[in-house]
């Protein structure tokens, strides 16, 4: 008998539930006939809003729009969207003089030096008053630049520099359901009201408001912070980060433009008194937001620090409380249901990383990809790479509060004193006292490689600042010439960019 999955449940209309409709359908019918894959169907509530924010991504965001056949000029103008190169940290840390560091970590990274990282040679000799990313990327300001301009779409250029996107959430949500209804995915507007599960413990049946009972082979919870079907009808367990991760509580204002022929092509990660505020820049309008601890402050009190962080743009303005389930589920994916987005889990938005994760999870989900009867073994080895990739993120979110330095609040001493961290980050951080990462220090990266933390390490100036004391005089002997003429050729480089390259509204407004 023909064992083959007939259809595939999405629950969610949220950036996870679209996303994964777009994924599955189109690796499924890059490589399957018609008549041989599911049918995806995808259920969504018209009356429980979605989370509305995750505007940030990072560069694997434009393969995944070409891979979908999705034109990139039109994915600009449906999302307001503009060009991320980075995320900007200010104020996280201080430096020796106990001045205010502000530093950028760029999806840029510089070529090898004779077969070293320039990050070593940086910290051997330094570059004048140039920190360390202006030292690295062939730009000296990212934040007025974007290189977008002629390679758009271009992988050539996409390699060299990488980028990725700021984009509106829900025009996001939008485009996406039009794509994907074209291609063919049934889109249900109603709402579960209950869960049935069979013998086996397996979800047979969803009920809906409107049209009553709904057949199940295989269904994707994508319901958000809810977690629906995970946890409440198949009662995963949760397990909460909250021993890790101070914050646990959002707020969220749109605002204008301060100048609109202005936009950054960064997101901003400002330092506040009790966590850090988001900045993401689009076509139209700026996306701002503060995630905080509620150990640390009311809604009340963050509010009003917010609101005077944002200055004239905040007046009068309330912003949307945004409660933060912060962890994962045990397991993603339990007897014939996966959980991807929040309903799955969610680490704190600092590197913009949800939307990735959501991305991995699926195309991982089509390696696995299951007939009726799932093999128990598809399922632990998807769970387990899910396992390696919440771990990935949470020791690279965890590396940004143990590495802080401020003591101007109790919250920035608690982050770094009283927060857990993964075991396999405090070896790492043991190390990296002696030497800077290298490749084989992080065994699993599908961001965060050894270079990302590199930039950190000398981005925060950690060096000079108490951690890895006398550090310099144990490095290997390098050539001082070496470095020096290679970032002579990177200053070329980047005025041979220039030239031709419009500011980022410019193209923005051609696009
Ligand atoms: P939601 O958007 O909450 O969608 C849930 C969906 O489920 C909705 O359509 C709802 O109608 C539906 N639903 C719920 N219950 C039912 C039901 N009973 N029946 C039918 N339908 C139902 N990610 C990034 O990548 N970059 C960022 O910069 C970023 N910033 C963030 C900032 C904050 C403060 C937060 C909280 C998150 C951020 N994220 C970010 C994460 C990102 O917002 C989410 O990963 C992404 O929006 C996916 O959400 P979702 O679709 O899982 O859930």
């Amino acid at each position: 008998m023909n064992n083959r999955l007939r259809k595939i449940t999405i629950v969610g209309g949220g950036t996870a539930g679209w996303m994964t409709a777009l994924i599955l359908e189109t690796e499924l019918s890059r490589t399957s006939a018609p008549k041989d894959r599911p049918k995806i169907c995808l259920i969504e509530s018209p009356n429980i809003a979605t989370v509305g924010v995750g505007e940030a991504t990072v560069p694997r965001m434009p393969k995944t729009l070409r891979q979908a056949g999705i034109s990139e000029r039109a994915f600009f103008r449906e999302t307001n969207a503009s060009f991320k190169l980075g995320v900007k940290f200010c104020n996280w840390n201080t430096d020796a003089k106990g001045n205010r560091i502000d530093y950028v970590n760029p999806f840029a990274h510089g070529q090898l030096l004779e077969g070293l990282e320039p990050a070593e040679y940086f910290l051997r000799f330094g570059n004048g008053d140039r920190d360390y990313t202006q030292s690295i990327s062939p730009h000296d300001d990212l934040g007025r630049l974007c290189k977008g301009a002629r390679p758009l779409g271009q992988p050539e250029f996409e390699q060299r520099f990488g980028y990725a996107y700021h984009l509106d959430a829900v025009k996001f949500a939008g485009m996406l359901t039009k794509v994907c209804t074209k291609h063919g995915v049934e889109h249900i507007q109603d709402e579960v009201t209950s869960v049935e599960l069979d013998e086996q413990g397996n979800v047979s049946h969803l009920m809906l408001e409107q049209r009553g009972r709904h057949d199940v082979e295989m269904v994707i919870d994508c319901t958000g912070f809810r977690g629906l079907i995970i946890n409440q009808a198949l009662g995963e367990p949760f397990m909460d980060y909250s021993d890790y991760l101070p914050n646990d509580r959002a707020m969220a204002l749109q605002i204008d433009h301060p100048d609109p022929e202005k936009i950054e092509s960064l997101t901003r990660s400002t330092a506040l008194g009790a966590g850090w505020t988001w900045r993401v820049p689009l076509y139209n309008r700026v996306g701002t937001g503060y995630v905080f601890s509620s150990a640390h402050r009311t809604d009340d009190q963050a509010a009003d620090e917010y609101l005077e962080w944002l200055g004239d743009s905040g007046k009068g303005a309330t912003p949307r409380i945004i409660p933060m389930r912060i962890g994962r589920v045990r397991n993603a994916w339990v007897k014939n249901c996966v959980a991807i987005g929040l309903a799955g889990g969610f680490i704190e938005p600092l590197e913009s990383t949800a939307i990735h994760m959501i991305d991995h999870a699926v195309r991982w989900l089509t390696e696995h990809m299951p007939t009726r009867d799932i093999a128990p073994s598809l399922r632990s080895r998807y769970n387990r790479q899910m396992d390696k990739l919440y771990d990935e993120v949470l020791e690279f979110i965890c590396l940004h509060y143990r590495l802080g330095n401020r003591t101007d609040d109790q919250y920035w001493i608690d982050a770094r004193t009283e927060m857990k961290i993964p075991d396999r980050l405090a070896e790492n951080l043991e190390l990296w006292q002696h030497r800077l990462p290298m490749p084989h220090d992080i065994e699993f990266a599908t961001l965060f490689d050894y270079r990302v933390y590199q930039t950190v390490l000398l981005g925060k100036q950690v060096y000079d600042t108490g951690y890895g004391p006398g550090i310099r005089d144990r490095l290997r002997p390098l050539k001082k010439p070496i470095w020096f003429q290679w970032w002579k050729g990177a200053k070329v480089d980047l005025a041979q960019i220039l030239k031709s390259m419009p500011d980022h509204k410019t193209l923005l407004r051609d696009i």
